[in-house]
């Protein structure tokens, strides 16, 4: 070994003794001619400096750059009175350096290493090797691998065998484009990367594993707005012979027990967890994945305004659509233009409009005050328990938009009012889904989950009548704002998965040749099975902290789905290419 110790796990116990150090140099500084340097390695920082009696070390420590590699050999001691550092878990000691190697040099860095300043993303892509070294990506890297080593050995403890499943497979829908592989030894065929590991989770269900998991990576080509990566990693669940209920329960008592071993300074909003339906969700918070941090609930109040005069809420009531608002805590003196951006951040919400009512120490105001009478604001008040100081923010339209644009508004006071503590973490079920969503662009219906999700059971009659009042048996646990997990109780009957199908707007021959192997699988005694996928990048970038999932995956793609440091996807040549039986036609500028 190049080293016997880490640099920082060298403490007062170690004074006087000898040891060699192996790392890199973070920091450099030259104190009345003498050079100090902090080295570090994984475990963190030590300072080092230069016996007297050996000149050839204190030219080398002086001449060395940020990040060179170093070897250094010496005696621990205690720093000097007055010179102890209390900000560093080694500052109380030195190494008194007699031998010093130079295992490397490095270039001048494109950024800093030793300081958490603000640098182009680009930059610290390309550089990720780089970037990494950073006490706050270490620190990422650290809590992912812990995140990950507890859930293993959790279920390992519950039963649960872990098991890999291929990456060369066929489609399996998420409701995402497939990424494909052509095959050089089938010409004109494909492999598909899975969308999840769905389709195998549940076979390996038939095939007799009782208890599965995988730390899997899924392949979507979607759409990269709003902080997605087109591979990411789920821990993949899969059980037998349970209930809703049961899957909900291992999962619940997972991220329970986990979340004090890992991020000791988070709890948990509520335990158990708070139950929503997926209706509740939507009505109450404007999202199915609510975050239930704060209040500032959606308020139906279409029935106070039932022979308003307001020409706005009539035409909204008459045209059946709803009028429902937030009440925003402190907000009243809120001035015309800040009144105006709220509009259009409404407008751009898909909502015609934002009314407003102002409860000022000088009375009502706002946008809607001249069409509103004072029996209809104290009939708002005793609602919703709006008070004085308080802006009330009305949306009238369908109850879809209404609740979408509510839903957003609270959420953009969340952030501007700071309404949050962010060590809460409001883990939370959602449940009840429909079964189907009607796709307008291709006039069909589309699975809401996946294909494999089990419909409510007393829901079937309504398949030939009313698809879209079809319930199914399907979950997501959210937190924060986040959808964290999906899942469901699975169709293990080959005729209600036949059926799904072609209420999905499945051709036979396509059902036959995309899914024909699950559909026979059935047959041969499928039990009754269920799971789920928690997504482990959002998982960790909440837990610490980050603003988005790259700073939690050590090579992430940037939103051009690009590897900036690899410079891939890159072209292949023409050796490939006629290997693989392809020809590229370019698309026209
Ligand atoms: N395969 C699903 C997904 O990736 C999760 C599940 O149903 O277990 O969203």
């Amino acid at each position: 070994m190049y080293k016997d110790h880490n640099c920082g796990e060298l403490n007062a116990k170690n004074i006087g003794q000898k040891v060699v150090l192996a790392g890199w140099v973070h920091r450099q500084r030259d104190h009345g001619g003498v050079t100090f340097i902090d080295l570090r390695d994984r475990s963190g920082i030590i300072q080092v400096v230069a016996n007297p009696s050996h000149p050839e070390v204190a030219e080398i420590l002086h001449d060395a750059r940020m990040e060179w590699v170093l070897q250094i050999t010496g005696e621990v001691r205690h720093r000097p009175a007055g010179a102890e550092n209390p900000n560093l878990p080694t500052g109380e000691i030195e190494v008194d350096a007699t031998a010093c190697e130079v295992l490397n040099q490095a270039k001048p860095l494109p950024f800093l290493i030793n300081k958490d300043e603000d640098t182009d993303e680009n930059v610290r892509l390309k550089y990720r090797y780089l970037d990494l070294r950073r006490e706050r990506m270490q620190r990422n890297l650290m809590l992912r691998h812990k995140v990950i080593k507890f859930m293993r050995d959790y279920l390992d403890a519950h039963g649960f065998i872990e098991v890999e499943t291929p990456m060369l497979f066929k489609t399996t829908p998420e409701g995402a484009r497939d990424y494909l592989v052509p095959s050089r030894v089938h010409p004109g065929c494909f492999y598909a990367l899975p969308q999840s590991p769905q389709q195998l989770k549940q076979l390996l269900q038939v095939a007799g594993v009782e208890r599965y998991f995988q730390i899997a990576r899924c392949f979507r080509d979607e759409d990269l707005r709003g902080d997605r990566q087109p591979e990411f990693t789920q821990l993949d669940i899969e059980m037998s012979f349970v209930e809703r209920d049961d899957v909900l329960a291992i999962v619940e008592e997972l991220f329970t027990a986990m979340l004090p071993v890992v991020t000791p300074q988070k709890h948990l909003l509520a335990s158990p967890w708070p139950r929503l339906t997926y209706t509740d969700a939507v009505n109450r918070f404007g999202s199915d994945k609510p975050d239930l941090r704060f209040g500032m609930e959606l308020i139906d109040v279409s029935d106070l305004f039932a022979k308003s005069s307001f020409m706005v809420f009539q035409n909204t009531l008459k045209a059946n659509g709803v009028i429902k608002c937030i009440i925003v805590p402190g907000c009243a003196e809120y001035t015309r233009k800040e009144v105006d951006e709220l509009t259009s951040f409404a407008k751009d919400q898909g909502a015609k409009g934002l009314a407003t009512l102002a409860l000022t120490s000088e009375g009502v105001k706002g946008t809607a005050q001249k069409f509103i009478t004072p029996e209809e604001v104290s009939a708002l008040e005793a609602r919703s328990g709006a008070k004085e100081g308080d802006l009330i923010l009305f949306v009238a339209d369908t109850r879809v938009i209404a609740n979408k644009t509510l839903g957003q508004l609270r959420l953009l006071f969340r952030d501007r009012l700071n309404l949050v503590d962010k060590d809460v973490m409001a883990f939370a079920w959602v449940l009840d889904f429909p079964m189907f969503e009607w796709n307008e662009e291709d006039q069909k219906w589309d699975a809401a989950h996946h294909p494999f999700t089990q419909p409510k059971m007393e829901d079937l009659p309504k398949f030939d009548t009313d698809p879209a009042a079809i319930l199914s048996d399907a979950y997501d646990m959210v937190c924060n704002g986040y959808e964290m997990a999906s899942g469901s109780i699975r169709i293990h009957r080959r005729d209600i998965q036949l059926k799904i199908f072609q209420l999905l707007g499945l051709k036979d021959e396509d059902i036959q040749a995309k899914f024909g192997h699950i559909l026979e699988a059935f047959e041969y005694g499928a039990p009754p099975h269920g799971g789920i996928a928690p997504g482990i990048d959002r998982l960790v970038m909440l837990l610490a902290d980050e603003p988005n999932i790259r700073e939690v995956i050590a090579f992430p793609k940037n939103q051009a789905a690009r590897d900036l440091m690899a410079n891939a996807p890159s072209e292949a040549t023409e050796k490939q290419l006629k290997e693989l039986h392809i020809r590229v036609e370019m698309p026209e500028e």
